[in-house]
């Protein structure tokens, strides 16, 4: 167990910290060392190593363990690194079946994941420059735990032949608490909330679309509207910075945040957040252990420390230390220093995963 006391009269929280395969125990303790220097002298995190993924399945046959599952219950929330890797490919057990097998014991039902221009990276987005010269800054909220991907499927015998079948289900309760989620984020930000869904064809579409009027009309300070979700990815391309908050269902949701990232440049600068109910959450980069890289260095701990920050944001209330951490990744990028992954075709040298992670904590000084 990994203590810092920083005062007296303390306020301490629990974080399981879920370093995981890859590249994942290194940007993970970037991530934990950020945090604790960002956190007031009077808040003491106590965090505490759990396994998962490959790493869990060589030392305990298992991806998920039931001591990981305990500990995370235990804790105040949860910061995961990555799981995954070639040497599980194949095996019968995997790596990522302890994602869902974490969000399902935590009932995690509700993704965010921001996706930000950073001013000083914007050469490295694909949009027009008269598009990244003001920046953009959204926040996609997604349901995690419904839809589609979790409704019956199989296969039966159709008019043609052999058909597959998903059907998607959404129930009004499951609608209303992913609506209060983004409702409340958008109160958080810039009190704009676009609604994503098909309701010119599908039922669970009109449903979502009726829950969501209802509760509009409980947050009269937020200015909500509802788009089409082909129409919502066209907007996403033509103009991001149309949008504050976007909430969506479990398929909709996951098409569209990537495509949100891609439009940051970058996926070593994306964190994310899955809530449920209460404040604990589990926090961690969107992208995967990145196995070509691991051991090498060069891995970005960006995304990892600002999902710290997200952590410190959500599931500690500690909003001063989160801006205190996004502002010093600003302020490292605003002085030019890059990971290989930014540096895109500059010569200029890059720092290693230690480097810009020593620069970041100067930075918090
Ligand atoms: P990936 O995100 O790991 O890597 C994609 C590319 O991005 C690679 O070239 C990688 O080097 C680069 N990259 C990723 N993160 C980076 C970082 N922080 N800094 C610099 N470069 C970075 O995706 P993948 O290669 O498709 O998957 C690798 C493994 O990760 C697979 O086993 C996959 O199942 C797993 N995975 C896990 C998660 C998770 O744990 N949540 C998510 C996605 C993929």
């Amino acid at each position: 167990m990994d203590t810092i006391r920083k005062g007296v009269l303390n306020m301490t929280y629990q974080i399981a910290v879920l370093k995981g395969d890859g590249i994942g125990p290194e940007i993970t303790e970037s991530a934990v060392a950020v945090m604790q220097k960002a956190v007031p002298q009077d808040v003491t995190l106590c965090c505490t190593d759990y396994l998962i993924g490959g790493i869990a399945i060589d030392r305990t046959g298992e991806p998920l363990p039931q001591e990981t599952v305990n500990g995370c219950l235990r804790s105040d929330a949860v910061l995961l690194g990555a799981v995954g890797g070639p040497k599980w490919d194949g095996c019968e057990k995997h790596p990522e079946q302890a994602l869902l097998g974490i969000r399902a014991a935590l009932g995690l039902y509700a993704n965010l994941r921001p996706a930000q221009l950073w001013s000083p990276l914007r050469g490295a987005s694909p949009l027009r420059t008269e598009l990244t010269e003001q920046g953009f800054d959204l926040l996609i909220v997604r349901e995690l735990t419904g839809g589609i991907y979790f409704g019956d499927r199989g296969y039966r015998s159709g008019k043609f032949g052999e058909e597959a079948f998903d059907t998607e289900a959404y129930s009004v309760t499951e609608i209303e608490r992913i609506g209060r989620v983004a409702f409340e984020a958008a109160m958080q930000r810039n009190r704009r909330l676009t609604s994503v869904d098909k309701a010119n064809v599908l039922e669970t579409s009109r449903l979502w679309r009726k829950t969501m009027h209802r509760l509009a009309e409980e947050y009269p300070d937020v200015a909500y509207n509802d788009l089409y979700v082909d129409n919502a990815a066209m907007q996403l391309v033509r103009d991001p910075r149309q949008f504050d908050v976007i909430v969506t269902s479990n398929m909709f949701g996951d098409i569209l945040s990537d495509e949100a990232s891609q439009l940051t440049g970058s996926i070593g600068m994306l964190p994310s957040a899955s809530l449920g109910e209460g404040t604990r959450g589990m926090f961690e980069p969107i992208h995967g252990s990145a196995p070509d890289i691991a051991g090498t260095g060069k891995a970005n701990p960006i995304a990892a420390i600002l999902s710290a920050a997200m952590l410190l944001r959500y599931s500690l209330g500690l909003s001063g230390a989160a801006d205190r951490i996004e502002r010093a990744v600003g302020q490292v990028l605003e002085a030019g220093y890059r990971t290989a992954d930014l540096a895109g075709s500059s010569d200029a040298p890059t720092l290693s995963c230690a480097e810009m992670t020593d620069r970041i904590l100067i930075a918090l000084e």
